[in-house]
This record gives C-alpha cells, sequence and structure tokens, in this order.
C-alpha cells in the first residue's frame, strides 16, 4: 500500500493571506500530497511580537481553510505552553501519523535559517522541507544556503516557487494600520473578523515577515 502524504504547513500566519493558500495548493499538487495541515506558531523559541494572539491567528486559519477538504488546521502549537519547537511539532505528527511521509512547508527565508533551528538533522531524518519562495527574489541566494544546508544536514529540501506570494503577512498588517484596503489579498471572511476585532488597527506594526 502506498505510504499516505502529509503536509505540515508551519508559518506565524498574522494573517494568514491568499499567498499561504496558493503556495499550500501548488504543493499539495506538485508532491500529491493526501492533505495539509496548517499548524500556527504558537510560541515560538526564535521570535517574539507576533501582533495577533495565538487564538485570533488560529480562528483566522480556521476560516481561510474551510473551503479545501484537503486542508486543516492544528493547535498543536498553540494549545501547548511550550517552546514551539518545529521538531517537537513533527515528532507529534510521526505518532499520529504512524508510517506517513511528511512534508513540513514554510517560507524559503525561514528555511535558509535552518542551521539555527532546534536540531536540523533530526529534523531532516523525520521529513522533507519544502521552501516556498517568491519567484526571481534571491533564488540563486536561496539555492546556494539550501545546498550548503543539505551538504551539512542531509535529508531533503526542495524549493518550490510561488508567484501568489508576492502578497505577505507584513504588507497586509500595515495596510490595516493605516487603513487601505487589503481586500482581496486575504478571504473575506478573514479581513472581516480583523476588521470586526481591529486587529491590526492598533499599536505599532512590527516587520516580522
Ligand atoms: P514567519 O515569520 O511566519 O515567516 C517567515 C517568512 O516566511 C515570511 O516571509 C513569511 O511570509 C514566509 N512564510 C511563513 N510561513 C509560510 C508558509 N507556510 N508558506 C509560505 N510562506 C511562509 O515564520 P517563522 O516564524 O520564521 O517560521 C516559519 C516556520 O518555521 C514555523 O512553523 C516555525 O515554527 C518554524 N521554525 C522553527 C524553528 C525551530 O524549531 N527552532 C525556528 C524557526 C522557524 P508571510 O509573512 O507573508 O507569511
Amino acid at each position: 500500500m502506498e505510504k499516505r502524504k502529509i503536509g505540515i504547513m508551519g508559518g506565524a500566519f498574522d494573517p494568514i493571506h491568499l499567498g499561504h493558500l496558493v503556495a499550500a495548493n501548488e504543493v499539495l499538487n506538485t508532491y500529491q500530497l493526501n492533505e495539509i495541515i496548517f499548524v500556527p506558531t504558537g510560541n515560538p523559541p526564535h521570535k517574539n511580537g507576533l501582533i495577533a494572539d495565538s487564538l485570533d491567528r488560529y480562528v483566522m486559519v480556521s476560516m481561510a481553510v474551510l473551503s479545501n477538504d484537503k486542508f486543516s488546521v492544528s493547535d498543536i502549537e498553540i494549545s501547548s505552553r511550550e517552546k514551539s519547537y518545529t521538531l517537537n511539532t513533527l515528532r507529534k505528527f510521526r505518532e499520529i501519523y504512524k508510517g506517513a511521509e511528511l512534508y513540513f512547508i514554510t517560507g524559503a527565508d525561514a528555511i535558509i535559517d535552518l542551521a539555527n533551528w532546534h536540531q536540523p538533522s533530526e529534523i531532516l531524518k523525520l521529513c522533507k522541507l519544502i521552501a516556498v519562495s517568491r519567484p526571481g527574489i534571491g533564488l540563486k541566494e536561496v539555492q546556494d544556503k539550501i545546498k550548503d544546508i543539505q551538504l551539512k544536514y542531509g535529508g531533503t529540501i526542495e524549493i518550490v516557487q510561488i508567484p501568489m506570494l508576492q502578497i505577505s503577512s507584513t504588507e497586509i498588517r500595515k495596510r490595516f494600520k493605516k487603513g487601505i484596503s487589503a481586500k482581496y489579498l486575504l478571504p473575506e471572511s478573514v479581513e472581516q473578523y480583523i476588521i470586526k476585532n481591529k486587529i491590526y488597527m492598533k499599536g505599532d506594526t512590527l516587520t516580522l515577515g
């Protein structure tokens, strides 16, 4: 019997936008995955200063994935008080999906920094890493860095280019802060949730992504 292929889409999703959804769909098709589980980061070890709290980010992702029966969301990181190490998350998924092939999908900007993650070689034993990137921008640099990472840690890391990733969470947060419409950059339900709860309209807009 063929192994199940499970995508795990990691990120802050502050907020989730159409670029993330298109990226997930492209990876699903490219690798013929059975499903993709979106995992909003809870308490990331590498940074502070997320704008929306974890419950709001979880709710926004839940609304965004509703229309695709191959997408779902997990609270595995946001419901834990521990630091959200990807290795721990992967170990938990390995327990749940015994025998499945795991694909950890996230931004190329994050993956080129893999050497600073917790136990990169162990991560690469548990999953294939899929680095999604904006086309053209620094592609050669990303390829070179990923080659070095693979030489050092082994495993499989692949780059998938997604034109729609021109959309960024940082840009969307800035728009809400300035009162500029972000329509069509994110699902309408998510836009309405942000407006109703005034999520990005107060305080400083930090540059995270
Ligand atoms: P982030 O702040 O959300 O994003 C970093 C960059 O990647 C941004 O350009 C972002 O664009 C993009 N991005 C993030 N998630 C994406 C996704 N799923 N698909 C496409 N683009 C995406 O992310 P981060 O905090 O660096 O971490 C990303 C993932 O790596 C998380 O799951 C995190 O837990 C994991 N990580 C783990 C460790 C560790 O275990 N020690 C260390 C670092 C990162 P947008 O802003 O537009 O989303």
